[in-house]
């Protein structure tokens, strides 16, 4: 019986039309004077390259949210990029803190 085909072999069969995505991508990066437009195409050469994780990341970023979670309660906000800087108070515990470490913190993972 046959099995369908894994990600891997996806890869192996796409890999020209991927690589030739990739590089218009990287011209077209090259070319973006649009903030929005620029984590789009980051977000597509990402995917291009088989970077899950930062993929994710960016789609947040190009709506200007952020997911977190408190690091001493551990309850999950929404803070909002460039309104959120520095430190903020939890909602559910009150205590203060950056926002800096628990934004890498939750991507790096
Ligand atoms: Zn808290």
């Amino acid at each position: 019986m046959a099995c369908a085909p894994s990600d891997s072999d996806m890869c192996e069969v796409f890999s020209a039309p991927i690589g030739h995505l990739q590089r218009l991508t990287e011209q077209c990066l090259d070319e973006s004077g649009d903030p929005q437009n620029y984590v789009y195409l980051l977000q597509c050469l990402l995917s291009f390259k088989g970077v899950e994780s930062w993929d994710r990341c960016l789609e947040s970023l190009q709506t200007g949210e952020c997911e977190i979670d408190c690091p001493y309660c551990g309850v999950n906000m929404f803070i909002v990029i460039g309104e959120d800087r520095g430190d903020i108070a939890c909602p559910e515990c009150g205590t203060a803190f950056g926002v800096a470490d628990p934004i890498v913190e939750r991507w790096m993972q």
